[in-house]
């Protein structure tokens, strides 16, 4: 940081105007805000002066100060230590350390400034920095997102809601039976991924309800993996196989509720216990859609559940761009007469013959037209 501006030095030397800065740290302040100035002045003495012997002629005051600073540096949680978010709510959000050590963290305010267009400033999954101030632990810095699921938010549409980010694979979860197969469910969570640039799969679970063939077929066919399986058996080749894809990954599950998504990481990782979108279930009401959190998974990798991706929509897209998005009909678009053709009635429409043909299944053509017809 450059000196100058609010920097007030007390004499021509840069020491003095360190003993100034040490001085003005000492007096006791109030508030988050006066905290992270007094953190701002240490580290700029540190920045200016690095060694103690370059300051030693400043005389034994400035040294014994300078010494209880390196000292608290030293106990203190390293500037800029990397962490994972692993839980936001309101009013609090929460960080994990490489050790596996959680704290709670402020945000530092000077980030929050800087995020314009977004009504939250962190979401669980963001790679942060950590640095110590006199008021506790702060993120001061956010990793560039590889991705981020994100929605409108609930009281201002012109906000975005960042409910993950960094996350590798969404798994959209339905049931062969009770409750029944939803296409339009799993082909709205694979497009919400394939919009934000997510991984996506399809697991079928309650196989032994009923027949999950025809279902993996039609989604194995997109390229996508899909697996059919007992979700309450950990010995099932299904879930043996979900286990093996989970693997060291940061994963997303969305199907309805009642469909097997907990029973399914519970037999994926035995002993972990989770109850997955039951936030909401347990009473924080609607509102909960603003609490999200992060689970370590045995072998290295994470789950995060929010029960707001069950509101989480892709909003905004034009029929041409959400065509593009299922890999199907992407396939065939180009062939159509109309470079904007919206493949609802025009004439010579490759994808409207395509579904006659057989060749894009029903459910899918018809799940886009839901999609489309809706904006
Ligand atoms: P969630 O709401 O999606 O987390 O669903 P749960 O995991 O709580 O499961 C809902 C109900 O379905 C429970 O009674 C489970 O025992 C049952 N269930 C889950 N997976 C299967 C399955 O593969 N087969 C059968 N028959 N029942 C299942
Ligand atoms: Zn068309």
């Amino acid at each position: 940081m450059p000196a100058g501006g609010k920097d007030k030095g007390t004499g021509r030397y840069g020491t003095q105007r360190g003993m100034g800065r040490l001085r003005r740290s000492n007096i006791k302040q109030v508030g988050r805000l006066s905290n992270w100035e007094r953190h701002d002045e240490e580290a700029e003495v540190f920045d200016r002066h690095g060694a103690i012997d370059r300051v030693s002629h400043a005389g034994e005051r400035l040294v014994s100060q300078f010494n209880r600073l390196v000292a608290l540096r030293k106990t203190a949680t390293r500037p800029g230590e990397p962490a994972e978010v692993c839980e936001v709510r309101p009013g609090l959000v929460q960080v994990r350390f490489a050790d596996g050590r959680e704290e709670s963290a402020a945000i530092r305010r000077a980030l929050e400034k800087r995020m314009v267009g977004v009504r939250n400033t962190i979401a669980v999954g963001d790679r942060v920095r950590i640095e110590t101030t006199a008021g506790g632990l702060a993120i001061a810095g956010i990793e560039a997102r590889d991705n981020q699921l994100a929605r409108s938010d609930a009281h201002n549409r012109s906000l975005e809601h960042v409910l993950a980010a960094n996350v590798d694979l969404l798994v959209a979860v339905a049931a062969v039976k009770e409750p029944d197969f939803k296409h339009g469910f799993v082909d709205r969570a694979l497009l919400l991924a394939a919009a934000h640039n997510i991984a996506g799969m399809v697991v079928v679970t309650k196989r032994d309800l009923g027949d999950a063939q025809p279902m993996v077929e039609l989604y194995g066919k997109l390229g996508l993996p899909c697996i059919a399986a007992d979700a309450r058996d950990p010995d099932d080749a299904g879930v043996a196989q979900l286990r093996a894809i989970l693997a060291g990954k940061v994963c997303m599950f969305a199907g309805q509720s009642g469909v097997g998504k907990s029973s399914l990481v519970n037999a994926c990782f035995p002993g972990i216990g989770a109850r997955v979108g039951s936030v909401a279930e347990q009473g924080f009401g609607r509102h909960t859609t603003t609490a999200a959190r992060s689970f370590v998974l045995p072998g290295g990798g994470r789950l995060i559940d929010t029960p707001g991706i069950r509101e989480c929509v892709v909003g905004g897209l034009k029929p041409q761009d959400v065509a593009l998005l299922y890999p199907d009909l992407a396939r065939f678009v180009p062939a159509c007469h109309f470079q904007d053709c919206t493949h609802r009635h025009e004439p010579d429409c490759a994808v409207l013959a395509a579904v006659e043909d057989g060749e894009i299944a029903a459910s899918r053509y018809w799940s886009y037209r839901s999609i489309v017809d809706a904006e």
